[in-house]
């Protein structure tokens, strides 16, 4: 590990109990669920409880949890799988993850612009929902800047404007630190993705409640009730319900201490850094933010530093033993620029001198002294080589 590892909001390491709970299933209890055999049904009562865990911590039943193979599968099947149901116009947030963006834009949707702290602008949502709109898919909170939106209006608006349309929330970056079974108790669609909070990578949830019509995009056995073809991953959702109950039972916890961590770190960088700037909102969640700021999730420390580069900050941090990241990873492992904060209206040197460091379950205080002592040096390095800052 290194010293200070700052990108759990890219994943976040297997908490201790998802680990234990997997390994029989690695192992002696390998049957497949389906099946009608005593070894079958070993692995279907296993599957039967982790779906129970799963549906209490996202205040679902039991019926309308889909296991997927992650977040990004999940955002696709809630929004082809509305799509492809009954047509119509999906609509999202300029600020949703791609999963979400790319979706709709494969359904040939909508995308509507975000306000600058990152949520989305609620009089051209109002404009762009109508009748004709099917699906309005508005993420819980942001996998950059971790703002949180405020989906209780974002879904009266859609019940207004357009009574028929299903509103989706991806709650993939949500779960760790929010209520998502209370905030996203009205939403139709919920995703959420294991490796975000202590389970394995690979595997997810999408809530379906009972009122929205869904054609899989997986076709075959007819597994979870033909909405999602495919032998269970018995292994990961097993897993994924032993992170599930755990985080939810620290979460209080956990937001109040990482929360503390994050606002040490992201003070101490506005103090020791000249020209180090946090990106509005508060670290501790929902509740203490000046009205004019919306709430931030509590792992979230988000900066620019005005005048460098963050790919080359970011290559000194991992010198010095931080790892953490700019824009959002993308499959080759390169770094994009961030459409999210180009949609908050930033411009291209802004974007690029923006850094996310983001703390999860088991951050520690040490960790936040080991950043504390590194960055400042690191930036101080390359304000040297690239003295034009003023
Ligand atoms: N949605 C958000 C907000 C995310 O942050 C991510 C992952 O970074 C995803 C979806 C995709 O999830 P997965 O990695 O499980 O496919």
């Amino acid at each position: 590990m290194p010293s200070a590892y700052l990108d759990h909001a890219a994943t976040t390491p297997m908490r201790p109990e998802a680990v234990a709970a997997m390994l029989p299933f690695l192992t002696d209890r390998f049957g497949n669920p389906s099946g009608a055999h005593s070894v079958a049904r070993a692995a279907r009562l296993a599957l039967d409880e982790a779906r129970d865990t799963m549906a209490e911590a996202l205040g679902a039943e039991p019926g309308q949890v889909v296991f997927t193979s992650g977040g990004t599968e999940s955002d696709n099947l809630a929004i082809g799988g509305v799509h492809a149901a009954g047509g119509g116009v999906v609509v999202c947030s300029a600020a949703e993850h791609h999963a979400v963006l790319h979706a709709v834009g494969a359904a040939g949707g909508t995308v509507v612009g975000v306000f600058p702290d990152g949520t989305v602008d609620l009089d051209e949502l109002a404009t762009a929902v109508g009748p004709q709109t099917s699906l309005v898919s508005v993420m819980l909170a942001n996998n950059e800047v971790g703002v949180v939106s405020p989906l209780a209006e974002v879904i009266s608006l859609v019940r207004e404007r357009s009574p028929g349309a299903v509103v989706h929330t991806d709650a993939v970056q949500a779960f760790s630190w929010l209520d998502v079974a209370a905030l996203a108790a009205e939403a139709d669609l919920v995703a959420v993705s294991g490796h975000k909070f202590g389970g394995p990578k690979g595997v997810g949830v999408l809530v379906v409640r009972d009122r929205v019509a869904l054609r899989p995009i997986l076709h075959g056995g007819g597994q979870e009730r033909d909405r999602r073809s495919g032998t269970h991953n018995v292994a990961a959702i097993v897993a994924m319900a032993a992170a599930a109950r755990a985080t939810v039972a620290a979460r209080d916890a956990t937001v109040a201490r990482v929360g503390a961590l994050a606002d040490r770190l992201r003070a101490g960088l506005v103090e020791s850094v000249p020209g180090a700037v946090p990106t509005a909102g508060t670290a501790t969640g929902v509740g203490g933010q000046p009205a004019e700021t919306a709430p931030r999730i509590a792992g979230n420390c988000h900066l620019r530093f005005t005048g460098l580069e963050a790919e080359a900050l970011l290559v000194l941090f991992d010198d010095a033993g931080v790892s953490a990241s700019a824009g959002s990873a993308c499959s080759s492992g390169a770094t994009e620029a961030s459409h999210v904060l180009r949609a908050m209206g930033w411009s291209a040197s802004e974007v690029g001198a923006s850094v996310r460091l983001s703390l999860g379950w088991c951050s520690t205080d040490d960790e936040i002294d080991h950043a504390l002592a590194v960055i400042p040096k690191a930036a101080g390095r390359l304000r040297e080589a690239a003295p034009g800052w003023g």
